[in-house]
C-alpha cells in the first residue's frame, strides 16, 4: 500500500467517526506522525495531502526541518526545558506540555522570538505510571497557572495518550474523561485560553478516540508503515 493510499483509507475511517459523532469530516484534522521516517517519505504525505505533521522528539526535527516540504510542525512527545529553544521557531503547536516550569520556559523562549506559541496540556487520565502527562484534577490548577504566568504562550486543548488496548473499546473512558474537561473550557475565549484542539487517537484507536469527541490524531503507523527502530540514530 502506498502512503497516498494509506491516507486516503484513514481519511475515510476518520471521517465516518467525525459523522458518528455528528460532526463533518474536515472538523478532525490528521496529523501524520513522522517519527523515525525520512524526509522523502514525509515529502510523499505532503504531496498526498497532508498538512501537519508530528514528531517526538526535537532532535529528529532539527535533523529533517531543512529536507521537509512546508508542512506545520507539532511537538507530540515529551519536552525537556532545555531543549525547548531549539524547536521554539520550528512548531506550530507543541502538545505535551505537563508542568509549569516547561510552560514558563516555553513562555520565555517565545517572548524572545516575540511570538506566542500554542500548546496542548497532556492529561493522563489512565494514570499510567509509564506516561507522562497530569492527572484530570491537577488540570485545571495548571491550566490556570499558565494563563496568569505565561502570556506568550496560548493553551489551545488538551491532548491525551491512552493505553494500548487490545481492545481499543477499553481506551473510550479515558477519552471520554478529558473530553469532558475538555467542554468545560470550550466555550471560554482569550488571549491566553482558546481551546479548539483536543488531541486524541493514534493508529489503535483513532476511530473511538474521534467517536469520544477528539478532533486532532496523531496517526503514524497506519500512514507509514511499522517504525524500524534501529535507524533510531538517523
Ligand atoms: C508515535 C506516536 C503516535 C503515533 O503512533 P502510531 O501508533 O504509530 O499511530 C501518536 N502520538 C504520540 C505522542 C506518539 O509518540
Amino acid at each position: 500500500m502506498s502512503i497516498k493510499t494509506n491516507i486516503e483509507y484513514i481519511n475515510e475511517l476518520k471521517g465516518k467517526a467525525a459523522e458518528k459523532s455528528g460532526r463533518k469530516p474536515e472538523d478532525v484534522l490528521l496529523v501524520a506522525v513522522t517519527k523515525l521516517h525520512s524526509p522523502a517519505e514525509i515529502n510523499e504525505a505532503i504531496d498526498a495531502g497532508i498538512t501537519d505533521i508530528g514528531e517526538n522528539k526535537v532532535q529528529e526535527i532539527m535533523n529533517k526541518y531543512d529536507d521537509v516540504k512546508p508542512v506545520r510542525w507539532h511537538l507530540i512527545g515529551h519536552l525537556q526545558t532545555n531543549k525547548v529553544k531549539y524547536i521554539i521557531d520550528k512548531v506550530a503547536m507543541i502538545h505535551s506540555v505537563d508542568s509549569l516550569k516547561l510552560a514558563k520556559e516555553i513562555n520565555k523562549r517565545a517572548e524572545q522570538h516575540d511570538l506566542v506559541m500554542d500548546i496542548l496540556i497532556q492529561v493522563n487520565s489512565a494514570e499510567e505510571e509509564s506516561k507522562f502527562g497530569i492527572t484530570t484534577e491537577e488540570t485545571d490548577q495548571l491550566i490556570r497557572q499558565i494563563a496568569e504566568e505565561c502570556p506568550h504562550v496560548r493553551i489551545r486543548g488538551l491532548m491525551c495518550i491512552a493505553p494500548l488496548e487490545a481492545d481499543p473499546e477499553d481506551a473510550r473512558p479515558y477519552f471520554a474523561e478529558v473530553k469532558k474537561i475538555y467542554d468545560k473550557y470550550a466555550g471560554e475565549k482569550s488571549d491566553r485560553i482558546d481551546f479548539q484542539y483536543l488531541s486524541m487517537g493514534m493508529t489503535n484507536d483513532f476511530q473511538v478516540a474521534v467517536e469520544e469527541g477528539s478532533n486532532l490524531i496523531r496517526v503514524g503507523t497506519a500512514i507509514f508503515g511499522y517504525r524500524d527502530y534501529r535507524s533510531e540514530e538517523l
